[in-house]
C-alpha cells in the first residue's frame, strides 16, 4: 500500500517526467493540465479499447505519450504520479512508486495544489450516500445568495477544468468521493461535511476502517465548519479525529430538534442552532419542511447537511429556502413516475446499497418493493428486518436476488414474494406488471434494488429508464410482446 507522499511543487513542473494513471474524464484532463505546464506526460491504461484509442489520439499530438494495455510497470524516470479515482491503491503501479519514492497525487490534490492565490474556496461533501444530491442543494442555495458557484468534484464535473478554467466563482460546492479523499493529502477546504457511513467500496480500501479514514480527510484543515450527522455517531468521530484550523467548529445536523451548534428540524421547520447570536436561547428558522424536494427523511438531512455548509459560508436564511425550493432532484433518485390505478410507482434506482435503499423503504408506509440485481458482498438481514412492517409485498430481479429471497425467509416469512428468473431486457416489464398485481390502492411501487444494476443493464441510469417506461405502459394499457 503507498501513502501519498508531499511531491514537488507544482509551479516548477516543466519538464518534469509525470506518469498519469488511467484515462477518462478525469485522467484526460490531468493529462492536458500537466502538459499544459509543461511537465513530459506519459499516460498508462491497462485496458487497450476503442474508446481509450480515441482518447489517446486526443492527447498524443499535444506531447503526451499513451500507453496502452500496461497499467502496471511504473515508466522509466516518472518523478510523480496522477492517479484517476478507480485504481485501487494496492496497483502494481503504485507499488513501484512507493519502492521509487515516487509521490502519488489524485486528480483532486492536483487541483487544490493549482488553485491560484485568490482561488475561491471549496465548500466539500462526503459521504456513502447523499453527496450529488447534497453538492446540488447547495450550489442552489450559493446561488439564490447572488454567489457565483458551481456544483463540481465528483459529480461529473472535472475540478482541474474548474480550477484552470476562466470562469470566475466565489466559492464552490464540492462532492468527492473516499478515492478522491486518498490521494489528496494536502486538500483543506473552507469547510467539510460527512454525510454518513455505511459499509461500500470495502474491496478498494480494503477495511471499514481504511474507508472512514478517508472519508474524515475531508475534515483535515477545515476553516470555519466540520459539518456532521448526530445519528450517524461515526461521522462525529471523524471531526473529534480531525486537525482544523483553531476556531472551526463541529455543526451537527439532526432530523430531531436541535441542540446548540446544530441544525434540525422543529414542528415541520428547518432551524438553524449554529451560525445565529445567542445559540443557547435562539434558533433561526430556515425553510419549511415542504421546500425540500422529495421531502422524504433522508433527503431533509442532505438539505440540513447544506444548509449547515451554506451558512458557515456566511449565506443568510432566505437564500438557504429559495435555493432549496430551486433545487430539482437529479433523475432516478426516488423520483415519481406516475399514479397508476391510486398507485404510485417509484424510481429509486440509484439505491445501489443497502443504506440507499433503506432511506427510501424508510418513506412509504405500504410498499411494493422491486429489488435485486448485483449485491456486491452486501447482506440484507437488516435491510429486511428494518423495511419487514412496510412490505406488501416483493418483486426480486438479478443475478443475487436469492440473498435477498433468503433474508426475506427469515424475516419477513408472510410477505409475498415473486421471484423472477429472467435477466432478458423485457425483466423490468414483467417486474413491474407483478408489482402492480401486488398493490393495493394508496401503495407506492417502489424500484430500490439495494444492489449495483450491472448484471442486466449498462448502468443505473438504464435501469431507471426501463422501469420508467414499463410504468408508462402499464399507465397506457399497452402491454409489449415479450410477456
Ligand atoms: P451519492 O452521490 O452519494 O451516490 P445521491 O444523492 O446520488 O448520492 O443518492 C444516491 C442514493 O442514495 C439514492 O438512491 C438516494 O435515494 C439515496 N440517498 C440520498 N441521500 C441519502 C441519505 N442522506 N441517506 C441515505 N440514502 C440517501
Amino acid at each position: 500500500m503507498t501513502s501519498p507522499a508531499t511531491g514537488p511543487d507544482v509551479t516548477d513542473l516543466a519538464g518534469r517526467r509525470v506518469t498519469v494513471a488511467g484515462l477518462g474524464v478525469s485522467g484526460v484532463p490531468a493529462a492536458r493540465a500537466l502538459r499544459g505546464l509543461g511537465a513530459e506526460v506519459t499516460v498508462v491504461n491497462g485496458s487497450d479499447g476503442e474508446p481509450q484509442r480515441a482518447q489517446a489520439a486526443e492527447l498524443e499530438p499535444l506531447g503526451i505519450t499513451v500507453r496502452l494495455g500496461d497499467g502496471d510497470t511504473l515508466p522509466e524516470g516518472t518523478e510523480l504520479v496522477v492517479t484517476t479515482p478507480g485504481w485501487k491503491p494496492t496497483s502494481p503501479l503504485f507499488l513501484a512508486a512507493a519502492e521509487a519514492g515516487v509521490p502519488v497525487w489524485g486528480d483532486v490534490e492536483l487541483a487544490w495544489r493549482l488553485r491560484g492565490v485568490d482561488a475561491p474556496p471549496w465548500l466539500a461533501v462526503t459521504g456513502t450516500n447523499g453527496k450529488t444530491t447534497t453538492v446540488r442543494m447547495l450550489a442552489c442555495i450559493l446561488e439564490a445568495a447572488g454567489l457565483r458557484t458551481a456544483a463540481v468534484g465528483n459529480i461529473g464535473v472535472s475540478l482541474l477544468d474548474i480550477v484552470l478554467g476562466d470562469e470566475p466563482y466565489d466559492v464552490l460546492a464540492v462532492e468527492l468521493s473516499s478515492y478522491q479523499l486518498h490521494w489528496a493529502p494536502s486538500l483543506r477546504a473552507h469547510s467539510g461535511a460527512v454525510l454518513n457511513l455505511a459499509p461500500d467500496h470495502l474491496d478498494w480500501h480494503g477495511s471499514m476502517a481504511a474507508y472512514a479514514a478517508d472519508k474524515g480527510r475531508i475534515y483535515e484543515g477545515n476553516q470555519v465548519a466540520c459539518v456532521y450527522n448526530v445519528a450517524d455517531p461515526a461521522t462525529e468521530d471523524l471531526v473529534r479525529a480531525a486537525d482544523v484550523e483553531e476556531g472551526c467548529r463541529a455543526i451537527g445536523f439532526t432530523l430531531g430538534t436541535p441542540g446548540p451548534s446544530q441544525l434540525g428540524v422543529v414542528e415541520n421547520i428547518l432551524v438553524d442552532r449554529a451560525f445565529v447570536a445567542n445559540r443557547q436561547k435562539q434558533a433561526q428558522e430556515l425553510a419549511e419542511v415542504s421546500d425540500v424536494n422529495p421531502p422524504a427523511p433522508h433527503n431533509i438531512a442532505n438539505a440540513l447537511a447544506a444548509a449547515a455548509l451554506a451558512r458557515a459560508y456566511g449565506v443568510p436564511p432566505a437564500a438557504v429556502r429559495d435555493g432549496l425550493r430551486a433545487f430539482r432532484p437529479d433523475p432516478h433518485r426516488v423520483e415519481h413516475v406516475a399514479d397508476v390505478g391510486g398507485v404510485a410507482y417509484v424510481d429509486d434506482s440509484k439505491a445501489t446499497n443497502t443504506h440507499a435503499a433503506e432511506a427510501s423503504l424508510g418513506a412509504y408506509e405500504h410498499i411494493v418493493w422491486i429489488a435485486g440485481g448485483l449485491a456486491k458482498g452486501a447482506t440484507f438481514d437488516e435491510l429486511v428486518v428494518s423495511a419487514a412492517k412496510r412490505l406488501r409485498g416483493v418483486v426480486l430481479i438479478g443475478a443475487d436476488r436469492a440473498l435477498i429471497r433468503e433474508a426475506l425467509a427469515r424475516h419477513a416469512a408472510d410477505v409475498p414474494v415473486v421471484d423472477l428468473e429472467r435477466t432478458d431486457t423485457g425483466a423490468m416489464a414483467a417486474a413491474v406488471r407483478e408489482a402492480a398485481r401486488l398493490a393495493r390502492p394508496g401503495d407506492t411501487v417502489l424500484m430500490a434494488p439495494a444492489c449495483a444494476s450491472m448484471d442486466m443493464f449498462v448502468n443505473y441510469n438504464k435501469r431507471g429508464d426501463a422501469f420508467a417506461a414499463a410504468v408508462h405502459d402499464l399507465a397506457s394499457g399497452r402491454v409489449p410482446d415479450d410477456r
